[in-house]
């Protein structure tokens, strides 16, 4: 049926591993969101949230987008409010609204450029705009200040609640017990957590990484399900991972859902056409910037 109607399915490294093996692609936000651009088929089946569903759609208006379960959304993506953009844009004069990917088409439109973990530092150095409002994530935007000085983050005050909740004492007890371990984390952790990292970087940061390691041990930082992405690369190194790390929301994606999606053509998504002409900017001005 996915070759009759021509389909491709975009998998997030966080969904279930079953979902990921029946994929034609498997990648981080960003990937994805830049590769569906570049596909010829007709039908993009995102398995992922709400926000990547909605991206995918908005940088590809002519094509159909599906989303294997639209009831799984990503909390973080609406933790960000129009009202505090509109009254920050008032503020200043000489301000960039930069929103992480993981928000919604209508946080978006009100902002001047996306990023994503892997590009958000890059991208906010290029900026021309001294005061810089980052949202929804007050992690990554922390993060991000650290590295462009020059800048006044001002932070809003969004987190995504399965990295937020890690606490420095996990990964103590890690490296109690494993002396050699090499730790690796994403930036949505919060500071106290990514100050005893070895490296912190994206999900794709962390899978490209460990390939320049020689550690056999490493603690990932980061959702369980780039598990199997990390054991198909480096099938002799061993990968420990904090209990529950768990996004309930990527794992509500099952497989007879992805099979219903295709099958009965379940689950298009459609943006607002007013909010999908705006939030497209911010969209490609990260695909300009991020190159
Ligand atoms: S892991 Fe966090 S940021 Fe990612 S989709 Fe789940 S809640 Fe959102």
């Amino acid at each position: 049926m996915k070759k009759e109607k021509d389909a491709v399915i975009l998998a997030h490294y966080y969904v279930d591993e079953e979902i990921q093996k029946l994929s034609d692609y498997v990648g981080d936000s960003f990937f994805l969101a830049q590769l569906a651009t570049k596909l010829e088929n007709p039908i993009i089946v995102m398995a992922g949230v709400n926000f990547m569903g909605e991206s995918i759609k908005i940088l590809n208006p002519d094509k159909k987008v599906y989303l294997v379960d639209p009831k799984a959304d990503c909390p973080m993506a609406r933790m960000a409010d129009i009202k505090a953009i509109e009254n920050i844009r008032k503020e200043y004069d000489d301000i960039a609204i930069v929103s992480y990917i993981n928000s919604t088409a209508e946080i978006k439109a009100h902002c001047d450029v996306c990023v994503t973990s892997s590009n958000a530092v890059n991208i906010v150095k290029k900026l021309k705009e001294k005061n810089i409002f980052f949202l929804p994530d007050k992690n990554l935007g922390a993060y991000i200040a650290e590295f462009v000085p020059e800048k006044n983050i001002i932070l809003n005050d969004g987190y995504c609640p399965v990295h937020n909740k890690i606490s420095p004492q996990q990964i103590w007890e890690y490296r109690k017990k494993y002396k050699d371990i090499y730790v690796l984390a994403h930036p949505e952790c919060q500071k106290s957590v990514l100050d005893l990292a070895d490296y912190i970087g994206s999900t794709k940061g962390i899978i490209e990484k460990v390939n320049e390691l020689d550690s056999k041990d490493f603690l990932i930082v980061t959702e369980e399900g780039i598990k199997s992405e990390l054991k198909k690369r480096y099938p002799d190194k061993k990968f420990h991972f904090l209990e529950d790390f768990t996004c309930k929301d990527m794992k509500m994606l099952t497989v007879e859902k992805l099979i219903d999606c295709i099958e009965k053509d379940n689950n298009e998504v459609f943006v607002d056409e007013k909010i999908a002409k705006l939030a497209i900017k911010p969209l490609n001005m990260m695909m300009k910037l991020g190159e």
